[in-house]
């Protein structure tokens, strides 16, 4: 099963959950804290990890666009 990083939109509690997809998109899982199933998928909708892959300058960022990562 996978593993999702959630956060509750109710309480704003952040939590690891472990729940098939199913589960998951039939809002089976509950905040720990709240017991609220409006709960918000963390995943790489990080705003952290945007500003990182923007500010990882690669040295060829006019060729290739950045898409290298490096
Ligand atoms: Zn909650």
């Amino acid at each position: 099963m996978p593993f999702y990083h959630l956060k509750c939109q109710k309480c704003g509690h952040d939590f690891t959950a472990r729940a098939s997809i199913a589960d998951k998109t039939q809002q089976r899982i509950a905040c720990p804290s709240c017991t609220s199933t409006q709960l918000q998928t963390v995943y790489d909708k990080n705003p952290n990890i945007y500003v990182k892959k923007a500010q990882g300058a690669c040295p060829n960022r006019e060729r290739c666009g950045g898409c290298c990562h490096k």
